[in-house]
């Protein structure tokens, strides 16, 4: 077999600069990154020549597609990979889709906030050096009844920040039941021994009483720490210890009492529809000395870990070294504090945050939308069927594991192709579509659809069809 044949055969590195096609790439690129792209291609032609030297077929297929690898290889490096999607899981705060969505309002402030310079650690009214948090602490601490503020880049490091200036070489007492893992890593013993502070196991797993606290207070406890099970609930013969008990008994002993809350809850859910989940507000009110929660739960704002209390310890938070590490930028000190706006009036909050505003769609209104695109999407019933069907959507990113909200959804069964690779397909366009599969049938829930999103469903499935 003459491999040379074939290496001759490659196209000269010159001649392909001067291909139409190869041309026009560089009116989005620079020259060197097609020749380098170029260089690679032939480069991967010799190596698969050397390596099927009898596979005539296959070269002569490789070496008419070089150009088309080029290009696409190209396209790949220069265009965005990190892109809008439509999440139409049902799954309202979607880790892996990013959390909580933001206000076309909040993202308007950042923008121009962030395109410019601002007064980010600028006092206006001294005209001297200012504080990061002083934009949003004081809207904070009205809202949730605190003392003073301060945020975190998430909610593991506010734990983690927590127990190292409050808690270091000391003891922490836990009840064993609420040694939780939080989705991605985040294990409260774990936390804690990166902190320094020594954990001190109490109660059993299903069931803590107050002494079983008070019976391990010693000269070394320097907190009492509750953290909220997010995303698992025992059920059954169960005890546990309320904020308010924990707090008195804190109190007691001069200790103080930590609350890592998980999702910042501002509003009384059950208002929603949903289980009561404990607010921010009520373990302040309860006494609780620090409390901290996430920014992009149920808060619905940017990823953070924000940490109020008693001014005497977030003093020393905002003061410790490990908080220079931890600190926020200024696009999310810029959308923590539009957020925390919308909370002024709880109303408003249900209309303007995107998370709130989507677990209070109510099912009537998503079944007009998901009939409305169903019957669109009717124009291309020779390709699937369609139609519409109750479903139930859920919270996500680890909060109330076990409630689901009615809801509906598109349901489309297509003909013409598996549903994995319809599926696939929508996955792969332009703005992609993530819907659910279940029992071969495709599912759009409509609750996590944005106002518009429906037309670009639409032109999407259009786009797989036409
Ligand atoms: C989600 C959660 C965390 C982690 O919060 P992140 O903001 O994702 O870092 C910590 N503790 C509890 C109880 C949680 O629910």
């Amino acid at each position: 077999m003459d491999v040379n044949k074939y290496y001759r055969s490659i196209p000269k590195v010159d001649s392909i600069m001067e291909n139409e096609e190869i041309k026009e790439l560089l009116d989005i690129t620079s020259r060197e990154l097609v020749l380098e792209c170029v260089r690679e291609a032939t480069e991967d032609l010799r190596i698969f020549i050397n390596n099927n030297p009898s596979n005539e077929n296959k070269i002569n297929e490789e070496i008419k597609n070089i150009v088309n690898k080029i290009t696409s290889e190209v396209h790949k490096i220069t265009s965005y990979n990190m892109k809008r999607v439509i999440n139409g899981t049902g799954t309202i705060l979607h880790t892996n889709l990013g959390r909580a969505v933001i206000s076309e309002q909040a993202a308007e402030r950042v923008k121009n906030i962030v395109t410019g310079y601002s007064n980010l650690e600028f006092d206006l009214e001294q005209g001297e050096r200012g504080s990061r948090y002083s934009h949003f602490e004081k809207i904070i601490c009205r809202i949730t009844g605190a003392e003073a503020a301060i945020a975190v880049n998430n909610n593991a490091a506010a734990v983690l920040l927590i127990l190292s200036s409050m808690a270091k070489d000391k003891e922490v007492i836990v009840s064993r039941g609420e040694l939780v893992e939080i989705g991605g890593s985040f294990r409260v013993p774990d936390v804690m021994m990166q902190s320094g502070s020594k954990l001190v196991e109490v109660g059993t797993t299903n069931k803590t009483h107050l002494y079983d606290y008070e019976s391990k207070i010693t000269s070394e406890t320097k907190a009492l720490l509750k953290i909220h099970t997010s995303n698992y609930k025992i059920v059954g013969f169960t005890e546990s210890v309320s904020i308010e008990e924990l707090s008195a008994l804190g109190k007691k002993y001069d200790i103080p009492v930590i609350e890592d809350i998980g999702s910042g809850v501002l509003v009384d859910l059950k208002n929603y529809g949903l289980t009561y989940e404990p607010t921010v507000q009520n373990s302040i009110k309860a006494g609780a000395d620090i409390v901290c929660f996430s920014g992009d739960k149920l808060l619905g704002g940017p990823q953070a870990g924000i940490i109020v209390g008693k001014k005497q310890y977030i003093d020393k938070i905002k003061k410790h070294p490990l908080n220079r590490a931890l600190r926020i930028d200024k696009f999310t000190a810029a959308v923590l504090e539009s957020v925390f706006h919308e909370y002024i009036d709880e109303e408003r909050a249900i209309n303007n945050v995107p998370v709130l505003n989507m677990i209070n769609k109510n099912a009537g209104d998503i079944r007009i939308g998901a009939e409305r695109l169903s019957n669109k999407l009717k124009e291309f019933s020779d390709f699937f069927e369609i139609d519409t069907a109750e479903c139930l959507s859920q919270i996500g990113g680890g909060a109330l594991p076990l409630e689901r909200i009615k809801s509906y959804a598109v349901s489309i069964k297509p003909k013409t192709m598996s549903c994995a690779s319809f599926e696939r397909k929508l996955r792969d366009s332009e703005i992609p579509v993530i819907g659910r599969v279940v029992n071969d049938t495709y599912y759009i829930d409509l609750r996590t659809v944005l106002d518009n999103e429906d037309q670009i469903i639409y032109d999407e499935i259009k786009n797989i069809f036409k």
